[in-house]
């Protein structure tokens, strides 16, 4: 199928559920051209998980640049957050406060941020527990450069359904918890979850974001 037959395929799941999530189009695997189509086909919101990549693909789509909404996914190191951080609309990936204190040096305004939380609780996943989002949010209140504006998390890829229901409700419980905080600094109402594999169930757990890549391009 096209990449626009397959943005509609999503586009009438997320209506059929009646949510109002939002697609954004994964593009690390892809260039330009299938950018380019992307974006014809009335999608803004891309999504890209390495430093280099993000600002390459920046630069040759100069002329849609900013129209385009940047939402940055992947690990992120602290090195080059001082590279990227004021050409992006989301981070997806506050994973540690290390990185929200490289945020706070490098940001020349507030950086609309999702929390990574480690849901499955698996060592190779990075983010923080459940149990500690209350307090990091806490803590991330005198950083004037970070907004917490939802939680965010990746399933494991060997999940179950069932599995998957739980892990994307307990996301959707810890965000709910954290906004009831009413924060001024963490409004903390998207949730940023489900792939290729799992939008499908992450919708019917209330995402508010889903990160799609693979499937569009098949
Ligand atoms: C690659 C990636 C996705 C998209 O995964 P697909 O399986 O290609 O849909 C979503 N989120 C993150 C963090 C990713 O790295």
């Amino acid at each position: 199928m096209t990449i626009k037959e397959n943005i509609q395929q999503i586009e009438s799941k997320i209506q059929s559920l009646q949510s109002n999530a939002k697609l954004i189009a994964v593009t690390k695997s892809v260039g330009e051209q299938e950018m380019r189509e992307v974006f014809n086909a009335g999608v803004t919101a891309m999504g890209e998980n390495r430093v280099p990549s993000l600002l390459e693909k920046q630069a040759v789509l100069a002329d849609i640049q900013k129209e385009i909404e940047w939402h940055f996914i992947g690990n992120l190191q602290t090195r080059p957050v001082k590279d990227m951080i004021n050409q992006i609309d989301y981070l997806h990936s506050l994973d540690r406060m290390k990185l929200a204190k490289e945020i706070q040096k490098r940001a020349v305004k507030p950086v609309k941020c999702f929390l990574q939380v480690n849901v499955s609780g698996e060592d190779s996943k990075s983010g923080f527990s459940p149990d500690e989002v209350i307090e990091v949010v806490g803590e991330l209140a005198g950083y004037d450069k970070i907004i917490i504006v939802g939680l965010m998390t990746m399933a494991p890829i060997d999940a179950t359904d069932s599995e998957l229901h739980e892990y994307f409700a307990k996301l959707k419980e810890t965000q709910t918890k954290v906004a009831e905080k009413g924060f001024a600094h963490a409004p903390c109402t998207e949730l940023s979850m489900g792939m290729s594999q799992d939008y499908h169930i992450a919708l019917e757990e209330g995402a508010t974001y889903i990160r799609v890549g693979t499937s569009l391009y098949q």
